[in-house]
């Protein structure tokens, strides 16, 4: 297939590898994070750690939507769908995320919830222009490449009169959240591990473009390499951040050149900026409270913002204590750390987040296996 084999080439793999391991010194350790849930499956499905040295260490970030979207936000959209006229539209992975006390949008709609799976947000616009008489309720979930597609929606839902489509946003930032898990001491107090450069998201970027990373790389000194999805991508991205750490440079560079730019896409970007301004603060699963880290609807879109319109107020609830999702998104801990990696945890009976999305680290090494090195953990 045109743009992904030439990018899984067994044999250019191999001599990239080889230079990664001529190229670290074996007197320091190399620990990088890969933000994104993408790249934490490209490293698991493609085994990507058994070609590195054992002094390079990569360890999985907080960059996938539904892990991070913490349990208060389904309780919400719980509270939402308990009134009779809501019909809630949202993305199938999100329907067994964790709310508290074990419940999920899965379990709603079981119980008589009026949820509708979708797979675009034009999805919602024709449920809203069928049910006239019914409250449309989009639940946005996403980085920065899925907000504009939901700014359109409202663009388009403000055109047509659609009185009764609105919007549950959850749209978060990634430059936010790298900030904190670089500056929040009290993520780092945590068991946070060093990190010595990150891989930069991908889809995100197309978006944002790589200037937004370039203060996180200045302030922290910390080197940033925006990288594709395909095993050369991640590979080559690894290679260029040894370098930078060998040289003592703390730079943003672009691996995923054929597809970002510096100044991203503007007119998505425009098209965002129009429709949302930033929330004060927003709650990540496992990093807490961050500030500036989430959109919300500006007031002259209130009419189409679903907490404004059913007055949901934020919650704040316990996670599971036995689930480590929180610790595994804020890179503290690995998968095969929690007890219940593999055992009762599994993506049919998933306990967590990071276990129900399919960009989650533990649905990564269970999918792909990538256990062998790291004993499973037996309940009995
Ligand atoms: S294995 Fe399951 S319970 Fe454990 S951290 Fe992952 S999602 Fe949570």
């Amino acid at each position: 297939m045109k743009f992904a084999d030439e990018f899984r080439n067994k044999a250019i793999a191999q001599g990239i590898a080889r230079a990664i391991g001529a190229e670290v010194s074996s007197q320091r350790a190399y620990r990088f994070m890969e933000f994104c849930g993408g790249h934490t499956h490209a490293i698991s499905r493609y085994g990507l750690e058994d070609l590195l040295p054992a002094n390079v260490r990569m360890i999985h970030g907080p960059g996938c939507p539904v892990c991070v979207l913490p349990a208060s936000r389904i309780d919400m959209a719980i509270r939402l769908v308990d009134r009779p006229e809501v019909a809630l539209c949202v993305y199938g992975d999100l329907m067994r995320a964790p709310g508290s006390q074990g419940q999920s949008l899965l379990r709603a709609k079981a119980l008589g919830a009026d949820i509708r799976m979708v797979y675009s947000t034009l999805d919602a616009i024709r449920l809203a222009e069928q049910a006239p008489s019914r409250e449309v309720v989009f639940f946005a979930i996403g980085f920065e490449t899925t907000t504009p597609p939901t700014a359109v929606m409202i663009r388009i839902a403000e055109k047509k009169r659609l009185k009764g489509l609105s919007v549950f946003c959850n749209h978060v930032l990634t430059p936010s959240a790298m900030h904190s898990i670089l500056e929040n001491p009290k993520i780092r107090d945590t068991g946070g591990v060093p990190i010595d450069g990150f891989i930069g998201p991908a889809h995100v970027s197309t978006i944002i473009g790589t200037q937004p990373y370039e203060p996180l790389a200045e302030q922290f000194g910390k080197p940033i390499v925006i990288a594709g999805f395909e095993p050369l991508d991640v590979l080559q991205a690894i290679l260029m951040l040894v370098r930078q750490v060998n040289e003592d440079r703390n730079e943003v560079e672009n691996q995923y050149s054929r597809v970002v730019t510096r100044e991203g896409n503007r007119r998505a970007k425009d098209e965002v900026s129009q429709i949302f301004e930033l929330r004060a603060q927003f709650e990540w699963r496992g990093l807490g409270l961050v500030p500036n880290s989430g959109l919300k609807l500006k007031p002259a879109y209130a009419q189409f913002d679903a907490e404004t319109r059913f007055a949901i107020h934020d919650l704040r609830v316990a996670d599971n204590p036995a689930c480590e999702c929180c610790a595994i998104l804020r890179g503290a801990k690995r998968p095969v750390d929690c007890k219940l990696f593999g055992t009762v945890c599994t993506p049919e009976t998933p306990m967590g987040s990071c276990m129900v999305s399919s960009e989650g680290a533990c649905a990564a090494y269970w999918t792909y296996g990538r256990v062998r090195d790291e004993p499973l953990r037996r309940t009995s």
